[in-house]
């Protein structure tokens, strides 16, 4: 069976979306970027160099990456895909490093358990590489990296391959693949 690599934060946890919620409770004077109008992959530079630190202390606090949402239409689509028997789906994912006493890790693996199931928990990767990981395909945001469906988001609009536009788009992109 084709393996199905998928990344975390920005395609099935809202990554920015939780940021935001937490910037408006924290910072309500500061302007806030709608998510249509990134336009880096690494949010902190569509907004001034100043705010970084506050930023940055944000998305490294304890429980950020615990407490993200899912993205919309995520948890059903990752469910189906893996009942679905055509791809075998793998979670994978680069934590920060930087969270005080890796956090990140064991706030990622909890994410998993909670929203898709304990069984998940053996589907995650958890890599600074993803290139080590082999796969047929991976889903992901970040422009960079080599892929081949795009997460669709406003940063990565020049980026070339197969484009998952939301969770409710997985239907139509299965039929291509
Ligand atoms: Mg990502």
């Amino acid at each position: 069976m084709r393996k199905l690599l998928i990344d975390m934060d920005g395609v099935i946890s809202d990554y920015y979306g939780s940021f935001l919620e937490i910037w408006k409770k924290e910072y309500p004077d500061r302007i806030v970027i709608p998510a249509s109008e990134l336009k880096d992959f690494y949010m902190e530079k569509s907004y001034p160099e100043e705010y970084a630190e506050d930023i940055r202390r944000i998305t490294t606090s304890v429980g950020f990456f615990r407490y993200m949402a899912p993205i919309s239409g995520a948890v059903l689509a990752l469910k189906s895909i893996l009942a679905d028997g055509k791809f075998d789906p793998v979670i994978c994912t680069t934590p920060d490093t930087h969270v005080d006493g890796q956090l990140c890790w064991s706030e990622k693996a909890e994410w998993i358990e909670h929203y898709l199931g304990a069984e998940w928990l053996k589907r995650l990767i958890q890599t600074a590489d993803k290139t080590m990981i082999r796969g047929d395909f991976l889903i992901d945001d970040k422009p960079v990296h080599w892929r081949r469906i795009v997460f669709d988001h406003s940063y990565n609009q020049d980026t070339s391959g197969y484009r998952l536009m939301n969770w409710f788009d997985w239907p139509r992109l299965r039929e291509t693949l």
